[in-house]
């Protein structure tokens, strides 16, 4: 065998890992993605819940303040009753009684209402947080860690990969790298290299018989073959 049939062998070789690990290469992001989100969404949702509880207890201290005021201002139309002489000034009195009455009973709902929410956003809060340190949080959380190595890992692979892809191309005759580019170039399979055996004499990257003409140069392996279906690269291997 020829060193640039060799060479070529090898060079497929790396390419053969390099589109491996490219493709795992590929799938990391995604599944990063989806950890940070899934992680990101257990700790969205109990800041929602603590922000919410917040708020209610904002608002019924406002209201606490407004019904004191209201009450104030009822204990004073009260009062004035006493000082009435006219039916005009009693029905007017009357009138500011009965709106601050009414105020002060829809404060009240409206607190009433906020506190039956908060009765039951504590708990919540309590069960979201519990989630947020159980374990399978964690385990998210070490998954990401390792996701992260992982890319980290196959970068380094990858370019070790790149390099001994340039030494090699180096080394081959510059025929069989142009052919063997094209071939990377228009198919994306991975399938440039045709091997050739005795017992089957068919391309293996297409299938196809070989005519005894090209068998017969095949096995010479001393020079650059490509098989006439396929145009993969034909290299004969004796068993
Ligand atoms: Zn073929």
């Amino acid at each position: 065998m020829i060193d640039d049939i060799k060479g070529i062998l090898e060079l497929s070789d790396i390419d053969v890992r390099r589109l491996e690990l490219m493709r795992k290469r590929r799938e990391l992001p995604l599944a990063v993605e989806k950890l940070k989100k899934e992680i990101a969404g257990e700790a969205g949702m109990v800041q929602e819940c603590a922000d919410r509880i917040t708020a209610l207890e904002a608002e019924n201290k406002q209201l606490e303040d407004t019904t004191r005021e209201e009450k104030d201002l009822l204990r004073k139309s009260e009062d004035k009753l006493m000082h009435i002489s006219t039916n005009a000034e009693y029905d007017a009195v009357h009138t500011e009684i009965t709106g601050h009455k009414n105020k002060i009973n829809a404060i009240e709902d409206r607190m009433l209402s906020n506190m039956a929410e908060l009765e039951k956003l504590g708990p919540k809060k309590q069960e979201l947080e519990s989630r947020l340190n159980n374990e399978d949080l964690t385990q998210k959380k070490e998954m990401l860690i390792q996701l992260n190595a992982e890319t980290a890992a196959l970068d380094a692979e990858l370019a070790v990969e790149e390099n001994n892809r340039n030494e090699k191309m180096k080394s081959i005759g510059g025929n069989f790298v142009r052919v063997y580019e094209r071939l990377q170039k228009n198919r994306k399979n991975g399938k440039h290299i045709g091997v050739v055996e005795d017992k089957s004499k068919i391309c293996s990257a297409c299938a196809c018989s070989l005519t005894s003409q090209k068998y017969i140069e095949v096995r010479r392996n001393n020079s650059l073959q490509q098989c006439e279906s396929c145009g993969a690269i034909l290299v004969w291997k004796s068993e």
